[in-house]
């Protein structure tokens, strides 16, 4: 490839209707605070997504912070994936929030239950917080049990799943809060911004005081919050994203159609045992070995295709030796998953050629 290709790209709506909300935020010079384009796009992804209580914030992360606060997890045990992006585990650290590590299922690559539950009978961890990991539902009705059970917190990182359904049912029938991420580089976007979803009003009032220093409606200021506002420059870009978003959901479940007829049927899918919709936000394909994932990625470089070892978790030098040698459990598993480039416009020329690459490092 004369020009590379990069793991992903941000979807670039046209600028024309772009403009057309930014005028609106010039017209009424209203930048920020609670706007009308941040209250538009909250109204149109509450009836989107059928939900009561959505707030937007300014990122994914501080959607995590604020969620972990909610929830008290300072005073808890939480229990969450060593499967992640790094701001799973950071947002844990940063919020001086004491964490374990469990296991991941070897099909669908998420938290497995089976151990949470144990670990959470016996009084180890008493707050939750799984991964819907490259989009795909964890076992949404198992940790849903358990956190009935033993009446403990469950709060999704949902990062990647903000369209994914688990058993035809919306995944935020599921759970107690789950964190979005806006990031440019997820499926939708508004270059830098993110959601919480809450099961109770009770957490979205919260949210709505600290995500704004914890000023409460009548002024006062109860418990120190943060600066987590969403601008209206970022929702004026959720906005027009969001008026794409069909097309952007088709065009990349055709590419990754077109991957899937032209790599060699040797490479293992994330895949799970019940029913479920995984947004198309990333391609994962899980090699027969390390070694030959490590050749196929070096070949791709070669030809200018940049792949991706997503989330790989011994980078993360700042866990603790415990969590470290849990971690490491799962690195059979994730040392052979490569994400293949996917992004909106790659066409079915680049497909066969990233696919041919691919192919030829089993050999
Ligand atoms: C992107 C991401 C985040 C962080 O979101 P930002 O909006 O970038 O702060 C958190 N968790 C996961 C799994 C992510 O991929």
């Amino acid at each position: 490839m004369k020009k590379p290709i990069f793991v992903s790209k941000p979807y670039i709506p046209p600028l024309e209707k772009y403009k057309l909300y930014l005028e609106r935020a010039f017209d009424q010079s209203i930048l920020t605070n609670n706007g009308p384009l941040v209250q538009e796009l909250e109204l149109k992804l509450k009836e989107l997504l059928a939900v009561k209580h959505l707030v937007l914030v300014a990122n994914g992360t501080l959607a995590l912070q604020i969620a972990s606060k909610i929830k008290n997890l300072e005073n808890k045990q939480t229990i969450t994936t060593p499967y992640t992006f790094a701001a799973t585990l950071t947002s844990l650290e940063w919020q001086n929030c004491p964490y374990t590590i469990g296991k991941i299922d070897p099909y669908n690559w998420n938290l497995m239950p089976d151990e949470v539950e144990r670990e959470v009978s016996v009084g180890n961890v008493n707050a939750m917080l799984p991964v819907n990991i490259f989009g795909m539902p964890c076992d949404l009705d198992k940790f849903e049990a358990i956190s009935n059970k033993y009446d403990v917190p469950l709060i999704y990182d949902s990062a990647h799943s903000l369209f994914s359904k688990y058993k035809g049912k919306s995944i935020f029938d599921f759970g107690d809060i789950h964190c979005v991420s806006l990031h440019a580089t997820k499926l939708f976007h508004s270059t830098e911004g993110g959601i919480l979803v809450f099961k109770h009003a009770e957490d979205e009032i919260a949210a709505r005081k600290l995500i704004n220093f914890g000023i409460a409606a009548d002024g006062s200021i109860d418990e120190p919050g943060i600066n987590a506002k969403m601008s209206e420059l970022h929702a004026a870009m959720g906005l027009t994203v969001l008026d794409d978003l069909k097309f952007i959901i088709e065009e990349r479940q055709n590419i990754i159609a077109n991957y899937k007829s032209y790599l060699s049927s040797d490479f293992i899918y994330q895949s799970a045992s019940y029913d479920n919709f995984t947004q198309p936000i990333y391609l994962p394909i899980k090699f027969p070995s390390a070694e030959s994932l490590d050749r196929a990625f070096n070949q791709l470089a070669k030809h200018n295709v940049f792949a991706r070892k997503y989330f790989h978790p011994s980078a993360y030098q700042f866990l603790s030796d415990e969590n470290r040698d849990r971690l490491a459990s799962s690195l059979p598993i994730v040392s052979n998953i490569l994400c293949l480039p996917l992004m909106n416009g790659l066409t079915d020329n680049e497909v066969k050629y990233i696919s041919d690459i691919v192919n030829r490092a089993l050999e």
